[in-house]
């Protein structure tokens, strides 16, 4: 880490983007990102994940925009010698072989040639694509061009990386791969910050997320502190119990209430000594106990939890952003 930097790679607050045409697909983001750590940038499609690193990258200009990229203000040209980028739908010209396409991207980023050569090789290695090297960009599949995309992201050994929906159209071994390169990239202790709408994804590698929905972070923390607070007790009995009896007579001796939820004691807390006074009740009651675990909600529960609206508690439409007349 360099002088003054701080411990965030990014640390982003009122950042706004309304499109030409009224699109408003940022409506003041506030997001940090620790250093060396994977974040995850989650939402469905047209959340606005693509213009936040649109802007991070300095490709799209901000309505507004505060804070800092490993340390500089956004914006700073010369920072982003120190970043990579996987945009997302890339095209890279079709008539280049993997080699050329990185040897360009390193002259455009002006690492010499002699020391492009070896890491070129190294990249390509790592990226599974060193048979493929000499051949066209135009013959290689969805996969291979995201492999590809990676290394070039790469290639100026970047502090920070920012892939933008890395793993789109790449079958399962391939996304395997990919979460096994952000891992390796996380142990060479760079930031490594990605998008998908792919909830899975996420779960494996981030340690820091947020839910971006319409233009707005509904929810981000590290995964343990969005999953151990919402973690709780789950109690089944047997099929002959009566569960609304069930419920009243936990209801009594519990702190934190208890809810029934599929014919599950549902309780708010994942303490085990505050768990044995509903245990010890309901065996006095005569009920029978035949599962007692802590249940810890999946990002996909966090996500569904993100997008209900907290008026209706329906399901907001997803997607879409909130389109704003002009002027
Ligand atoms: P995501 O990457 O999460 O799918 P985007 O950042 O691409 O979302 O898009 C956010 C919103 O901004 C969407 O409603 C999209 O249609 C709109 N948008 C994206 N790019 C432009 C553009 N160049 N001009 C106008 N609207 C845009
Ligand atoms: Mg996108």
């Amino acid at each position: 880490m360099s002088q003054g930097d701080g411990d965030w790679a990014l640390d982003l607050s009122h950042v706004a983007k309304t499109y030409r045409g009224g699109v408003q697909a940022l409506r003041g983001i506030e997001m940090r990102v620790k250093r060396g750590e994977v974040f995850g940038l989650l939402g469905p499609n047209g959340a606005g994940k693509s213009t936040l690193i649109k802007i991070l990258m300095t490709v799209i200009r901000p309505s507004r925009c505060q804070g800092t990229m490993l340390g500089r203000r956004v914006g700073d040209q010369g920072t982003l010698a120190r970043v990579g980028y996987l945009p997302e739908h890339h095209r890279f010209p079709d008539y280049l072989t993997a080699r050329q396409l990185l040897h360009y991207v390193g002259a455009m980023g002006k690492i010499e040639r002699k020391d492009r050569v070896g890491r070129i090789g190294e990249l390509l290695e790592m990226v599974d694509m060193t048979d493929w090297a000499d051949k066209k960009l135009g013959s290689f599949s969805k996969g291979m061009r995201q492999r590809v995309g990676l290394a070039q992201a790469l290639i100026n050994n970047p502090d920070l990386v920012l892939l933008d929906e890395p793993t789109d159209g790449v079958d399962p071994v391939g996304r395997r791969d990919i979460r096994n390169i952000v891992t390796r990239l996380k142990n060479e202790g760079k930031t490594v910050f990605l998008n998908s709408h792919l909830l899975s994804e996420l779960e494996m590698v981030c340690e820091r997320v947020a839910i971006l929905l319409r233009g707005e972070v509904r929810l981000q923390g590290t995964m343990s502190e969005l999953i151990d607070r919402r973690a709780g007790y789950r109690i089944r009995l047997v099929p002959e119990d009566d569960m609304a009896a069930a419920r009243a007579t936990v209801g009594t001796v519990v702190q934190g209430g208890v809810e029934l939820v599929n014919r599950e004691l549902v309780l708010k807390t994942a303490d085990a000594r505050e768990v044995q006074p509903a245990i010890d009740a309901l065996r006095r009651q005569g009920f029978t106990i035949s599962h007692c675990w802590v249940h810890k909600p999946t990002l996909e529960d966090l996500f569904l939890e993100a997008v209900v609206d907290p008026e209706t508690g329906e399901p907001m439409h997803v997607g879409a952003a909130r389109k704003v007349r002009a002027g």
